[in-house]
């Protein structure tokens, strides 16, 4: 196993950011760990990788014991924590350079990395020059130099353009060739792209922990309708191979049925014989999306 997480609480004064959460990532495996905001991921990841102590729980990394050899551990996993503190007025190279002679690493290695993360145009400027992406790329960059075997990105695409996004997706994507990743974020369609798995998190505690082939061999479809009139729970009910349901505004429905027919018809019929129009009708095929919305509301 490359990470272990058993029982892990962790209270901060009398608020408990994470409950008994445990789970493990086999070797290789590219893993996005999901949740709200403060639903404990931070804590998690700061955790794993030694920065802080868990409340109770054991935590391993590659088998070693990071509670009780944190520097061992460290050596095994490159962190790219959620507001990566960069040095601002240092040059890429320079600040590259200088991680590599904290933790003694040829500085031959910097040149690979800098290639690595494609941060060869830009390895000349200083760190402020650049842009957020390429920001996050020296982050990255910084976490790669002891070439770990296991990589904790905490949020890394946060805060960058669409298009410098898909560029670090697809690094990250690389990246999980030959380590294992576990990454947060709050995109989906990332999660989709690019992880065998997906854990999802609600107030400390695990809610979901699935591979995303189950996700996406599960029969499941979610349509949003708006009806002309409000109308009672007790009716929507009656709709065939309805799973769960929601009413997020007063006539806007959220529907989810565990099948694959194609149940937008079966929704107008509804709306006929119960004497209302629908306003508006919209399928939504993302089961990772339905899952995330359906627990951690
Ligand atoms: P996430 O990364 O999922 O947004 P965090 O791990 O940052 O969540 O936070 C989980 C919970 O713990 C939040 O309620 C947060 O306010 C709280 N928390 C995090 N760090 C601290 C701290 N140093 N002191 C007190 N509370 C904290
Ligand atoms: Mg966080």
């Amino acid at each position: 196993m490359s990470i272990a997480v058993s029982s892990v609480t962790k209270t901060y004064g009398s608020q408990k950011a994470l409950n008994q959460l445990s789970f493990t990532i086999e070797k290789g495996s590219v893993v996005g760990f999901l949740g709200p905001n403060g639903a404990g991921k931070s804590t998690m990841m700061k955790i794993l990788t030694g920065y802080i102590f868990p409340t109770e729980g054991e935590v391993s990394v590659c088998g070693i014991d990071v509670l009780n050899n944190a520097i061992e551990a460290q050596k095994r996993i490159g962190y790219l924590p959620e507001h990566n503190p960069l040095y601002a007025d240092m040059y890429v190279k320079e600040y590259l350079q200088f991680q590599a002679a904290i933790y003694k690493i040829d500085k031959k290695e910097v040149f690979a990395v800098i290639e690595r993360v494609g941060l060869v145009p830009e390895a000349h400027k200083k760190v402020k020059q650049l842009s957020k992406g390429y920001q996050q790329r020296v982050g990255l960059a910084a976490a790669l130099l002891h070439n770990p075997d296991v990589l904790i990105l905490d949020e890394p695409t946060t805060g960058l353009d669409p298009n410098q996004l898909i560029e670090i997706r697809a690094l990250i994507k690389e990246l999980g060739k030959d380590k294992t990743v576990l990454f947060s974020t709050h995109i989906m369609q990332e999660v989709e792209a690019v992880c065998d798995r997906v854990i999802i998190i609600k107030k400390g505690e695990i809610v979901v922990d699935k591979l995303l082939s189950e996700i996406r061999s599960e029969d499941s479809q979610q349509i949003e309708v708006t009806f002309d009139y409000k109308i009672e729970e007790q009716f929507i009910k009656r709709l065939p191979h309805l799973k769960s349901y929601k009413n997020n505004y007063d006539t806007t429905w959220f529907l989810n049925f565990d099948t694959n027919e194609d149940m937008r018809a079966v929704v107008f019929d509804f709306a006929q014989e119960n004497g209302l129009k629908i306003l508006g009708l919209n399928t939504h095929n993302q089961n990772l999306e339905n899952l995330f919305r359906e627990r951690t509301n």
